[in-house]
Formats: C-alpha cells, sequence, structure tokens
C-alpha cells in the first residue's frame, strides 16, 4: 500500500478523481498541479492511514515514517529547503482534508517548523525580522492550540496585555523586538500548562500536527457535523502538508478566498475577499474586515479601501485567468484559496464552491444555458432538500422596517425570534418549543448545534467568508454577520442597537436577503417560485416518471401544496378536520354516546361540515386525484386528558365530569398505537365509516356539479392487516355509493384501496389486492411495526443509536431499505401478481425524503405523497433518481 501521495512542480501522484482517498483538499491540490497552476509543493496523507491509525489503537502503519521523510526530501528538492536548515528552513502548513469538506475538523497549522534557530533565519532571508517574529508567535499560538490543546485564549490575553502596555491599537504596531517579548511569554505559558516546553525540533512538530489532525476525526465538533450531515465514519479524512508561502511578508504580499460566482445570488461575477500583509485564517477569522477582490464589487460594497484589482493588478489578471481556467476545468462555481507572496500568485485550494439555494439555481440555469452542462446535469446538481430555503418566507416589501442595524447579507430569508446568547441557550429554547435568533460576536465550530436550533443568525463580526456566514448558508438559515455598530455585551446578555440596549428574550427580526436587523416581528411574503426555480422544475417535470401529490388537509395547504407543483392529494388524514371550533363538540358527543342511534344523532351534526371540506378540496384539485382516508386514530385522542380539561369540557358539553371522565377511562390503552384504531375503529363502528363515505360522495357529486369535471374520490382504509377487514368496510362504503348515486341520479367512479402499513398487510399483499384497488404505503406505522419501535417514543433512544453508529439515519426520517424496504418491495411485488394494474403510492414522511424517493423510483411506485413544503423537494428528487 503506498500512503503518501506527492504534488508540485507541474506534477502529482494521484488527481481530482481521488477524493475518497487523498480527501477533497488533496486530490484537487493534486489536479491543480497537474495542470500546470502555481501550486507550493506537498504530500498528501491518505484517509486510508486514518482508517489504520483507529482500527490499530492510535498507531501508524510501519512504512508510514519513511514514506513522510522521502516526502520531505521532495519538497526539498523542489524549493531547495529542509526542516531545521539554519540557513534555509523549510516551513510547511499542515491541513486536514475529508472527502467532503467538514468544518468541524481540525483546520491548519501554519509556519509549522518554525522555532528559535529557524526564525532568525526566516528574518535574514526575508530581511523582515518583524514578519519572521510575528509568524513564529502565531505559529505557537495556533500550534498549542489546535495540536497541545492550550487554550487560545491564554494567547489572545498575553497579546492584549501587551498592547495595552505598549500602548498598541492594532498588532502591525507591534515592532520585531515586541514579538519577541510576546514570543518568550507564549513559550512560559506551554511550559506552564503543559509542563514541558513548546516542540523545538521541526519533525516532532510535523508527527504532533498529523496526529491532531487525524484525532480531530473524532473530536466531539466533527461527529456533531458528520451526523448534521450524514457523514459515515468510516471515510476518515487526509493531512495534506505543503510548503509555506508568506502573504504576509510585507506591502506586496496578500492571503484571499474567491467564489468564481457570486455564492449568494449565483450572479457571474469573481466573487472574494483579500486583506493585504496577512495570513491565511485572518480573512476568515474576520478580524480585520477585508477588501473586496474586483473593483466592480468594491464600488457596488460602497467601500473605500482598494481592491486587490487596483493595487496588485498583475496578480490580479493572473489570478482571474486562474479562476477561469478551474471553473472550465471543474465545470462548476470554485471556492478558492489563494496567497501572494511578493507580488506571486500561489493558489492553495480549489473545491465546489458551497453556495445558497438561489445561487445553486442560478448557476445551474446559467451553466447549463452557456453550454457548459446539460439540462440532465442541471437538475443533477440541486440538491433538493437545499430548494427549502427558496420556500421560506421573505419580509414583505410593504411592512415597516424598525431598523436597529445592518451587516452582511450573509445568507437568505428572513426569520423572527427571541434573542439569545449562546448556544446552550438556543437549544434550550428550541426544546421548550420557541423560536430564538443566536446572536454571537462571531461564531465557531463549537456553536453549529445552537445554529441548527436557531431560526436565524446575527453577527457583529466578520464577512460573508467567516463561519457564521459559510455553515448558516450549508443549513438555509437566515444569517445576517459584521453587523458592526451592534455590541454585544455576553456578561450582561444585551446588545445595544442604535441606542437601545435589547435584552435576551426580546424579539428581533433577521433579513438575511439584506443584511437588516430590524426590532420586533415583521410581515413575511411567500416566496416567489418563477424564474431559475421554474425553469429547473420545468427540466426535472421533464425527467421525472413518478408523481407528486401532497398529504393535506385544510384548503390552505391543498392550495400551496398546488402552487408548488402536487399533482393531487394522495393522503387527506380526516382526523384533523375533527378537531377544529363545533366539529370537536360533536365529535365528542359522538364518542360520549351510548348507542349506535346516539352515535348517528351526533355524526349527523358533522356529515354537512365533512361534505364542505370534501367539497373544498375537490375544487382546489381541479380534477386531480384525492385520496381520503378513513379516520384512523384511537377515539380518546379527542377527549380532555386532565381532570381541569375534563371539567371544561364537562361543562361546556353539558354532561357530568364524572360521566366524560368515566368514558375518558374506559377508552384508556395501554399502546393506543396498537390498540383501537385504524380500520378498528370502521369494524366497531361502521356508522363512523358510513358518514364519512356519504360526505365523500355527496361532495364528489357536488364538486363534480360546480366545475363541470366529474370527481373520482379515491377512499382509503388505514391499518388493514386481514382482507377480511379491508372487505368488511369495502362492503359498508359500497352500500353508501349505492344510497348516494340513487338519491343524486348522479353515477359516482371511485376507488377503494388501502394502507399498507402492517407487516401482515404487506406479506398478505396478494390477498388484500383482490379487494383494494390501491395501496399506498404508511411508511410511519410500517416502520413503526416492523422495528417494534414507536415512533412517539423514539427520540430519546435513536439518537443514542446515531450517535454510537448503529444506525446511520433515523429511520422515521429516510425510509431503512433492509428492513422496512424490503416489506415494500415484496408487498408491490404480491400485489402486482393479483392485480398487475394496482396503483401504488407512499404517504409515510418518508415521501418527501430524496434518499426514500430514489428507492420509490426503483421500485417502481406511481407516486410519492409529502407535506406542502416538500413537494418540489419531491419532484426534484423524483427526477433525479430516474436519470
Ligand atoms: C403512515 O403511517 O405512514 C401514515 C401516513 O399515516 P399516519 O402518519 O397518519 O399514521
Ligand atoms: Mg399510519
Amino acid at each position: 500500500v503506498k500512503w503518501v501521495y506527492n504534488f508540485g512542480d507541474g506534477k502529482a501522484e494521484g488527481s481530482a478523481g481521488d477524493r475518497n482517498l487523498l480527501g477533497g483538499k488533496g486530490a484537487n491540490l493534486a489536479e491543480m498541479a497537474s495542470l500546470g497552476l502555481p501550486v507550493p509543493p506537498g504530500f498528501t496523507i491518505t484517509t486510508e492511514v486514518c482508517s489504520y491509525y483507529y482500527d490499530h489503537h492510535r498507531s501508524y502503519p510501519a512504512e508510514l515514517e519513511a514514506e513522510v521523510k522521502k516526502a520531505l526530501a521532495h519538497i526539498a528538492a523542489l524549493t531547495g529547503r529542509t526542516f531545521g536548515d539554519p540557513a534555509k528552513p523549510l516551513l510547511v502548513s499542515v491541513r486536514s482534508g475529508a472527502r467532503a469538506s467538514m468544518p468541524g475538523m481540525m483546520d491548519t497549522v501554519l509556519n509549522l517548523g518554525l522555532n528559535d534557530e529557524t526564525v532568525a533565519a526566516i528574518a535574514r532571508e526575508s530581511g523582515d525580522e518583524r514578519f519572521a517574529y510575528d509568524s513564529y508567535r502565531r505559529f505557537i499560538q495556533m500550534y498549542s492550540d489546535v495540536v497541545l490543546g492550550v487554550d487560545h485564549a491564554f494567547f489572545e490575553e498575553i497579546l492584549d496585555d501587551t498592547k495595552a502596555n505598549l500602548g498598541a491599537e492594532v498588532d502591525t504596531d507591534l515592532t520585531a523586538d515586541d514579538w519577541k517579548g510576546v514570543i518568550a511569554l507564549y513559550k512560559a505559558r506551554v511550559q506552564e500548562e503543559l509542563g514541558e516546553p513548546f516542540p523545538q525540533s521541526p519533525e516532532k512538530q510535523l508527527w504532533g500536527a498529523i496526529g491532531a489532525v487525524f484525532s480531530s476525526w473524532m473530536n466531539a465538533r466533527a461527529i456533531t457535523y458528520r451526523r448534521l450531515h450524514n457523514i459515515p465514519a468510516a471515510w476518515g479524512t487526509a493531512v495534506s502538508v505543503q510548503a509555506m508561502v508568506f502573504g504576509n511578508m510585507g506591502e506586496t504580499s496578500a492571503t484571499g478566498v474567491a467564489f468564481t460566482r457570486n455564492p449568494s445570488t449565483g450572479e457571474k461575477k469573481l466573487y472574494g475577499e483579500f486583506l493585504v500583509n496577512a495570513q491565511g485564517e485572518d480573512v476568515v477569522a474576520g478580524i480585520r474586515t477585508p477588501q473586496n477582490i474586483t473593483e466592480e464589487a468594491r464600488i457596488a460594497a460602497g467601500s473605500d479601501k482598494p481592491s486587490l484589482e487596483k493595487v496588485m493588478p498583475d496578480a490580479f489578471a493572473e489570478f482571474l485567468e486562474v479562476a477561469d481556467t478551474l471553473e472550465r476545468h471543474y465545470r462548476d462555481m470554485q471556492d478558492l484559496e489563494f496567497t501572494i507572496e511578493r507580488g506571486k500568485l500561489w493558489m492553495l485550494q480549489t473545491r465546489s464552491g458551497k453556495r445558497t439555494a438561489k445561487a445553486a439555481l442560478k448557476i445551474a440555469v446559467e451553466m447549463a444555458e452557456e453550454g457548459l452542462i446539460g439540462p440532465e446535469e442541471a437538475v443533477l446538481r440541486i440538491d433538493p432538500a437545499s430548494l427549502d430555503q427558496l420556500l421560506h418566507p421573505t419580509i414583505d416589501p410593504g411592512a415597516t422596517r424598525n431598523i436597529i442595524g445592518t451587516g452582511l447579507p450573509a445568507s437568505p430569508g428572513a426569520a423572527t425570534g427571541e434573542i439569545v446568547f449562546s448556544s446552550e441557550d438556543a437549544e434550550a429554547a428550541k426544546a421548550e418549543g420557541r423560536k430564538v435568533i443566536l446572536v454571537r460576536v462571531e461564531t465557531s465550530p463549537e456553536d453549529i448545534h445552537g445554529m441548527h436550533a436557531a431560526e436565524g443568525i446575527l453577527t457583529t463580526r466578520g464577512g460573508m467568508t467567516s463561519h457564521a456566514a459559510v455553515v448558516a448558508r450549508g443549513m438555509g438559515k437566515p444569517c445576517v454577520s459584521g453587523a458592526g455598530a451592534l455590541r454585544v455585551d455576553y456578561r450582561n446578555e444585551t446588545v445595544m442597537a442604535a441606542g437601545v440596549t435589547l435584552n435576551k428574550g426580546d424579539v428581533i427580526t433577521v433579513d438575511g436577503g439584506t443584511g437588516q436587523v430590524l426590532r420586533g416581528k415583521v410581515a413575511m411574503l411567500q416566496p416567489e417560485l418563477s424564474g431559475d426555480f421554474g425553469r429547473i422544475m420545468q427540466w426535472a417535470d421533464k425527467t421525472r416518471r413518478m408523481k407528486v401529490r401532497t398529504n393535506a388537509e385544510t384548503p390552505a395547504d391543498a392550495r400551496m401544496a398546488h402552487s408548488f407543483g402536487a399533482e393531487g392529494i394522495g393522503l387527506c388524514r380526516t382526523e384533523h378536520m375533527f378537531f377544529e371550533g363545533e366539529r370537536i363538540v360533536a365529535m365528542r358527543e359522538m364518542i360520549l354516546a351510548d348507542t349506535e342511534e346516539g352515535r348517528r344523532t351526533a355524526l349527523a351534526k358533522l356529515l354537512p361540515m365533512q361534505r364542505s371540506d370534501f367539497v373544498e378540496l375537490f375544487e382546489i384539485m381541479k380534477g386531480l386525484p384525492v385520496t381520503i382516508r378513513l379516520l384512523d386514530p384511537p377515539l380518546h385522542e379527542f377527549l380532555p386528558k386532565t381532570s381541569s380539561e375534563i371539567a371544561e369540557v364537562a361543562q361546556a358539553m353539558g354532561v357530568e365530569a364524572d360521566k366524560l371522565r368515566e368514558r375518558t377511562e374506559a377508552l384508556h390503552e395501554f399502546n393506543p398505537m396498537l390498540g383501537h384504531r385504524g380500520c378498528r375503529l370502521a369494524i366497531s363502528y361502521p356508522e363512523i365509516a358510513e358518514m364519512q363515505a356519504r360526505a365523500i360522495f355527496e361532495a364528489a357529486v357536488e364538486a363534480g356539479r360546480n366545475t363541470g369535471a366529474p370527481v373520482v374520490p379515491e377512499i382509503m382504509v388505514p391499518l388493514v392487516g386481514l382482507k377480511e377487514e379491508l372487505d368488511f368496510v369495502k362492503a359498508r362504503i359500497d352500500a353508501v355509493a349505492l344510497e348516494v348515486i340513487e338519491e343524486s341520479g348522479v353515477k359516482i367512479d371511485y376507488l377503494v384501496g388501502t394502507m399498507i402499513e402492517l407487516p401482515r398487510a404487506a406479506i398478505r399483499a396478494h390477498e388484500i389486492a383482490e379487494t383494494a384497488e390501491f395501496f399506498s404505503f404508511g411508511t410511519n406505522d410500517l416502520t413503526q411495526t416492523t422495528f417494534g419501535i414507536s415512533r412517539d417514543d423514539a427520540a430519546s433512544f435513536l439518537s443514542v443509536y446515531q450517535r454510537l453508529g448503529l444506525i446511520e439515519r433515523d429511520p422515521f426520517v429516510s425510509l431503512d431499505l433492509d428492513g422496512v424496504g424490503e416489506l415494500v418491495k415484496l408487498a408491490v411485488e404480491r400485489g402486482r401478481s393479483t392485480r398487475p394494474d394496482i396503483k401504488l403510492g407512499i404517504c409515510g414522511e418518508h415521501g418527501g425524503d430524496p434518499a426514500s424517493i430514489a428507492f420509490c423510483e426503483e421500485t417502481g411506485l406511481d407516486y410519492v405523497s409529502c407535506s406542502p413544503f416538500r413537494v418540489p423537494i419531491a419532484r426534484l428528487a423524483a427526477a433525479q433518481s430516474a436519470i
């Protein structure tokens, strides 16, 4: 096995295709080197070493040391520099790099190889003593923090004290001698914290850094990040070691990051930021406010700091060319890191740039129009889940904006919530069902969980490429970054804005589209679904085989889903229609009735309400199929629970509290989800199913008359396990149909089908299909009953399973293909063997999950049905799975 891959000087071992082995960073460095772009030479230690490391009690393969030595010699041959050389010392950067970019991991150690001796050589060579000692102190600080585990706050403290003592404002006010003093204090601090000196041997430093990268694969942040992004732990990370180039060698040096197109809007314009006389992390850390790269962007931003185009025109021109080469080569928008050392451009990284959903659409559509990619590829380029961002509200242009601050429009969409100042508070509030805005000076990878819990994020420091901005865009959360006029006071939990002091718990709105911070709640607008979105959807719909329906019962949801492109209703949960207003009263009367006659009286009150609901749904869906499910939940769900609620309801109904309590107790079940529910209700109380069937048929007649188009309702019986259950209920439905046809004189076409949501139903599907005209897989219950895991109680232990890696994904979110999926496949096969043209769909939560949708395509289902906001996601995912 080969453990180490070299690159540099127009050549490389490995290429962009080797990201599994070399990590994204290493693979792209190899690719750039092979393209002949200016890349400092280096080598990548493979992800296989990481796997070996964890399989062998954190030790390395025997050959690794020798291979690293050889690779260092390769760098020496290309640069003329070696580790620890008193005249020409080699300095390197060490970076982690997984297959997928993972901001939760150790990122970078720069300037490795500096020690008390080599720093003097760097000072002599560069002719800039101040630069050399500044680099050394940065190295001690960074290495101590990420490799030795000494908190960087210690060093910040020393630096702040030194600046205060010297009366210095900014770091650049410090001289070489000042830095020497800082270095002495830093080293003393390390000695004090660790009981041993800061390592002076470059080899020892390097192995320390390599070990830190591999260890960081299992740190808590990385584990959280992997869990949130479904990245398997088995992938491992690579380590890239590369000769240093310096962006902090004076005024002709610089460092920056750029996107080949605007990552926020998708506009085809190079977009980036840089800092003169600065090193790597300075730009993303948000400590100094960066400058624009192009003159056009500078003008647009109204910045008075000169652009790269102005200050270093030659390097700028070369960079433009490199950016264009890379975008054409990769046929995608690239995220670039570069350094200019004394006027010479060096490329440090390229990768597919993270972008907002809006930008992703624009870029995919425009690249297809430019002929760089085809329409199918454009469809494949969009992450279906990201469409969610576009479907979220923005601030109504007509609303009054009480602006209390402005920052950068870092991630689009608007969000309102209570102010919290820590990720812990954000999580706690979310757990209580409160909506919050996370307000921070800046965020770090430790804040990922808080950012996840928050509706939106506001920072007072940092640019468009700061941690907060990048992560928020990835999550699709609204974010305003760098709102510099706001003052956060963590200790008192306040933020000062435009002369007002806001406290924790006060409500604000952030507008990630404009960068504005607004006081209070603001009116929002629904999103625009034409333009690039419409274009991609058009291409998607052309490629798609499966239909996409929605799970909806209210007219508002049905209308919204229809506007999102739903091609019918796949699941109307009628119980949701019984909870509102006077309906719940009639429902409770029905439940309390002791006799069939009493129940029929109460049901008669519900009939017109149900009928008018269905008429409205049929009309909204304009002839598209509508599947209505008979009452499913156990009856106790409609009754009050606590004794005060019972008293209140009893009074309102004019019945005795004792009677209500008795009935509630009688309906109590130990496992209600496996109890008296689903078709079992229709079997014990056929009058309920009869009322619902009547409402459906009468509504079909009425809606047919109103719209002039016949309505073909699909009536669905829940929780069937035996063919006999379905036969029993279907006989009642058919009888009602005959009555309504006779009464109205209108011929009604309708289908009767069943949910397949019990393992027995899946196994006996060939029998059930003798009666059922369609199947709809209720994968929520099917998952619950296949695993024997209560869907309502699963959260407390499934998260542990995920953390321990026993399962990759929550089976209630993404279909368990091996178990539940197998049952679905079996039922499809057996159902079709009896009734070849049986209509097949899915209406569990999985109907809106892209991975599960791919399975449905593979299995040959006719449609998926999901909640309204997921309809566009499902349309796109269905198209992708058909390509
Ligand atoms: C299901 O079980 O998958 C389903 C759609 O029904 P419900 O979630 O209402 O039980
Ligand atoms: Mg169900």
